[in-house]
């Protein structure tokens, strides 16, 4: 009997269901077109939103890091990895943001697993979107304290949960959302949101990994966005995406900064951003402060393709940011549209459970200033292409 069947078993399954994930292999630097898998592609699926992951300023700053500070951290920050350009970097984030303080952390999945055990425990709530990333999930099954899902975006659900589960004597709720769902590109009402935490004296979390360079005043973020500051207790950031680099933050008051020090997980026992990323990462905050041009030219080429698209009769779900979802149902039918679209030079993925509820499937078109006119309309017409030879169109 091999001990291993079970993998096997649900390899199978899985392949059954149209749900197997094939990673494909990126063989080029970022930008509108790739290399992959041995084929040039137009590049529809990353998160390098403003083209920061391959800009010279930011490629110019890591390597004068690297020049300076050599590559590995060598420690945990709160031994000896701590860095001059960290600190630095946390005060350009918190100024962009408008907090008093942020701390940077080795990725935005780390941000979360850091933050929501350093919030609540057992004897404390946590209200949670149903769509909430997975490192948000697994930052409350850390934290050990009781999860409530309401349902997704809805704050009438959100309130009749709040009302109907008082925390305990000395027992505190937090209320946890994505700023920007990642795969519906929708965003949270979190005017609204806020208001409940604050009629229900609840701790208020977003996570901004999809808004920051992208929604609000220059890509300031969800907060921003909906003029909120001062009034959401903890904002998780990602350096990952728009800021093209790789890491992520927290940011809010002094004293919650201050307590993660204490009291994050990831931050006493992984070690620190390397120099290079710390750096990068910081150039990148510093082009967007200089400048909004990346972040408008990003929304002309949502708005454009999400046009053109809904134009040739395709469902672009609920989106209000440049990730444009494109519903297709079925698991099987998404994975074949996708491969049908490489064959045509456009790599866009398709996502399937459990990263999306099942019979909502799609292929989600991840747009960037980086593209121009002509690959957009590229892109549309190889959508409509396949669109034609599948029946969705
Ligand atoms: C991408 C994402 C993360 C993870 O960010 P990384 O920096 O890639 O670890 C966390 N939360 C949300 C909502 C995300 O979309």
């Amino acid at each position: 009997m091999d001990t291993l069947q079970f993998i096997l078993d649900e390899r199978e399954r899985l392949e059954q269901a149209g749900l197997r994930v094939g990673v494909r292999t990126v063989e080029s630097a970022q930008g509108a077109w790739l290399r992959v898998d041995g084929r040039r592609v137009l590049n529809f699926s990353s998160n390098n939103y403003l083209g920061l992951a391959n800009h010279p300023r930011l490629a110019e700053a890591a390597r004068e890091a690297i020049g300076q500070y050599g590559v590995g951290p060598a420690a945990v920050r709160s031994i000896a990895g701590t860095l001059r350009l960290h600190t630095e970097l946390e005060e350009t984030l918190a100024r962009f943001k408008g907090v008093e303080a942020t701390l940077s952390f080795q990725s935005g999945f780390c941000a979360n697993l850091a933050a929501i055990p350093a919030l609540v425990g057992r004897d404390d709530l946590i209200f949670s979107d149903e769509l909430n990333h997975a490192s948000i999930i697994d930052g409350c099954r850390l934290s050990g304290a009781p999860v409530v899902r309401y349902a997704h975006g809805d704050c009438a659900s959100l309130e009749r949960k709040l009302a109907e589960n008082p925390p305990g004597p000395g027992g505190r709720a937090l209320i946890v959302t994505d700023g920007v769902f990642s795969m519906d590109g929708d965003i949270a009402p979190l005017g609204a949101i806020a208001d409940l935490a604050r009629r229900h004296g609840a701790l208020l979390m977003v996570d901004d990994a999809h808004g920051e360079g992208v929604l609000g005043r220059g890509g300031r973020g969800v907060v921003d966005h909906f003029g909120l500051h001062g009034r959401v207790d903890v904002e998780v950031g990602t350096l990952s995406k728009a800021f093209g680099v790789v890491g992520g933050f927290v940011a809010g008051r002094g004293v919650v900064i201050d307590h993660l020090r204490q009291k994050g997980r990831p931050f006493l026992f992984s070690s620190a951003l390397p120099a290079a990323d710390t750096a990068a990462a910081a150039a990148a905050v510093e082009i967007l402060e200089e400048s909004d041009t990346l972040v408008r030219k990003l929304w002309d080429n949502a708005r454009y393709f999400k046009e053109r698209m809904n134009g040739a009769g395709f469902d672009t779900g609920a989106s209000e940011t440049p990730i444009t979802p494109v519903m297709l149902g079925e698991a099987g039918r998404a994975q074949e549209f996708s491969r049908r679209l490489f064959e045509r030079g456009v790599f866009a993925m398709a996502i399937a459970f459990p990263t999306v509820p099942l019979g909502k499937a799609r292929i989600r078109v991840m747009i960037s200033a980086t593209h121009g006119r002509e690959d957009l309309d590229f892109g549309v017409a190889s959508f409509v292409e396949v669109g034609r030879s599948l029946g969705v169109v």
